[in-house]
């Protein structure tokens, strides 16, 4: 197998008490809207950082990092999320604790501000890992969420992609803007989270990968921490996230990315991009679409971002 289609891929290899690493989307974005992303990225490992930097855990790094994207309109998660083939907000999410290899997720779930937060719910408070639409709701509101006003969340981006994609009878998710970040906290776990909007133009309750434990979202403080973005249909068909925290196994957390992305290229014609955090707090990313944007911060002093 070669790594010909890795269009890029970073790296810090060393170990570190603590880090994070947050991505915005594997897709093709527009150059102009690009340092919207970084930015975004930038602040949202920031303030899990602030949260790993007074002792707080990977879990608690990794929701806050995705909540502060999910509340950014530039993402495809939360506020902003792209709209699905009637106009809708369906919204998919998860995270994984990688010392109790517990996990919660939310799939075609209405609009709420914060799916994450109740991804982590469904973790702590049900018997389940995964709860959909009209389930997912019940369990929302029943937990203290507050539905949004779907108008409070659809932008005017949203709405201008979807009519493009519409033209073209078409479902995807060029533009990115999928969220995710993982984490090493000083006590050496791990932990992973991803939300989505998915594809736009996608059918009334496609599920993609990202609320979905091995394929979007995976952490074991056994191996390593992941969130990817891309074809989730691709992913799914891979286990992909799975796939790459196994890797660290036999390998770094960079190349880790790289093979399990280009095994997926190779097997099933599908792009997309990971993010990792090595169960030693080294940090890797790659990708095989044209950007990612992400960010990264570590104990040790790394403040890197890209796209
Ligand atoms: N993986 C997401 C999905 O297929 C989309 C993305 O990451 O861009 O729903």
């Amino acid at each position: 197998m070669t790594e010909d289609a890795v269009t890029a891929s970073w790296g810090h290899a060393s170990p570190c008490t603590w880090s994070i690493l947050v991505h915005g989307g594997a897709g093709d974005i527009a150059a102009e809207r690009l340092p919207l992303h970084i930015a975004g990225c930038e602040r949202a490992a920031a303030a899990g950082a602030a949260v790993l930097a007074a002792g707080g855990s990977a879990l608690d790094a990794v929701q806050r990092a995705v909540e502060v994207l999910e509340d950014d309109p530039s993402f495809n998660a939360g506020t902003g999320a792209c709209l699905n083939a009637d106009g809708a907000i369906e919204l998919d999410a998860s995270i994984m604790d990688g010392t109790t290899l517990t996990a919660g997720g939310v799939c075609a779930l209405p609009p709420f501000k914060n799916p994450i937060a109740i991804a982590r719910r469904v973790m702590i408070r049900s018997r389940h890992v995964l709860l959909a639409g009209d389930g997912a709701v019940r369990f929302a509101l029943a937990e203290g969420f507050e539905r949004a006003d779907p108008e409070s969340m659809i932008t005017e981006l949203a709405r201008t992609r979807l009519e493009a994609v519409r033209a073209k009878d078409a479902a995807e998710n060029k533009s990115g803007g999928t969220v995710g970040a993982v984490a090493r906290d000083a006590s050496g776990r791990v932990a992973a989270a991803t939300s989505t909007g998915g594809m736009v133009n996608k059918l009334a309750g496609r599920v993609g990968d990202s609320p979905i434990v091995g394929a979007g979202t995976y952490a074991d403080d056994t191996t390593a921490a992941c969130s990817t973005t891309g074809h989730g249909e691709a992913m799914m068909r891979v286990c992909l996230a799975k796939t790459t925290t196994d890797a660290t196994r036999t390998t770094s957390a960079e190349t880790a990315a790289r093979v399990s992305l280009a095994m997926m290229h190779e097997r099933t014609q599908g792009v997309g991009g990971a993010i990792i955090a090595g169960r030693d707090g080294s940090l890797g990313l790659a990708r095989t679409t044209r950007t990612m944007s992400w960010a990264a911060v570590t104990n040790d002093g790394t403040r890197a971002s890209g796209a």
